[in-house]
């Protein structure tokens, strides 16, 4: 595929969770005004002030909510924002993600294409916001279906169990995670990736796995930021899945910071 290709198809990916947010949003100001026509007289009953009062905490609200969703349009289009509003604005689209689901279906969307979607903004947002790590505060977690079925190793309890035979991508995230010092752990579910997180204590988090799971485990995380890497595929869901290692490393070394020394030796193999 080419490159203009790649753009194009992530583009519309994001525009796929954009405009369903958008949507939710507009549909969320009618019915709040809608609401508040029809109170209005009732209001005005108990005391004359309340209808213009309620009137403007909604505008103020919904005024505030959709400078919030403008902003996250801007950084997700690559244009001007403020990551003061942007931080707060990720955790509000959390809040509204099972409306745009909700508003998605009634479309015919399927809920997978609105996770795929809605991963690709929360990437970009991650990477407008410039975020760096040290290694050692960088948090790696992968599902327990990335381990080749037949393996007989227990990488959940440790991923250096690996015999890295390379029948698997383990071994090479393993590696990685011993070259790049990073913390990489195989989980088995969301509650042994929360705990995780707790232990580790680390300041961004990459995880690999389907679109369901990176969307709860994005949302799960918050404030913490998540970068997700989708898993492939070829033998179905959840079962001897992989992960496209270049992919991979090429997020890692957008969000880690290296050593002095390591940038030098880069450098000089570059010179
Ligand atoms: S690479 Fe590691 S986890 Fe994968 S099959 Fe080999 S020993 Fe098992």
């Amino acid at each position: 595929m080419d490159n203009n290709k790649i753009v194009t198809s992530n583009y519309n990916k994001k525009r796929l969770f954009i405009g369903l947010l958008a949507g939710s949003y507009l549909t969320l100001v009618l019915i709040a005004a809608v609401m508040w026509r029809i109170s209005a007289p009732g209001l005005r009953e108990i005391a004359d002030i309340l209808p213009l009062v309620s009137g403007i905490v909604l505008a103020l609200f919904f005024g505030i909510v959709g400078l919030g969703i403008a902003g996250l349009v801007a950084a997700a289009a690559g244009l001007p924002f403020f990551p003061f509003v942007l931080r707060r604005t990720t955790g509000m689209v959390n809040l509204l993600f099972p409306l745009v689901v909700f508003f998605g279906g009634l479309l015919g969307f399927k809920r997978r294409q609105i996770e795929s979607s809605f991963v690709s903004v929360s990437n970009k947002i991650f990477h407008r916001m410039n975020i760096k790590v040290p290694a050692d505060r960088l948090l790696v977690v992968t599902p327990h279906c990335l381990q080749l079925d037949t393996c007989p190793h227990k990488i959940t309890r440790d991923p250096m169990n690996c015999k890295r035979c390379g029948r698997c991508d383990i071994a090479a995230l393993v590696t990685m995670a011993e070259e790049m010092g990073f913390h990489f752990f195989v989980v088995t579910g969301g509650t042994l990736a929360r705990q995780t997180v707790k232990r580790i204590r680390p300041k961004a988090v990459v995880a690999i796995a389907c679109e369901r799971d990176l969307t709860s485990g994005i949302q799960d995380v918050y404030p913490l930021p998540a970068v997700g890497v989708m898993n492939l595929r070829p033998n179905g869901p959840c079962f001897n899945t992989h992960v496209d290692l270049d992919e991979f490393r090429r997020e890692l070394e957008n969000i880690i910071i290296l050593p002095e020394r390591k940038k030098d030796e880069g450098a000089g193999q570059n010179g």
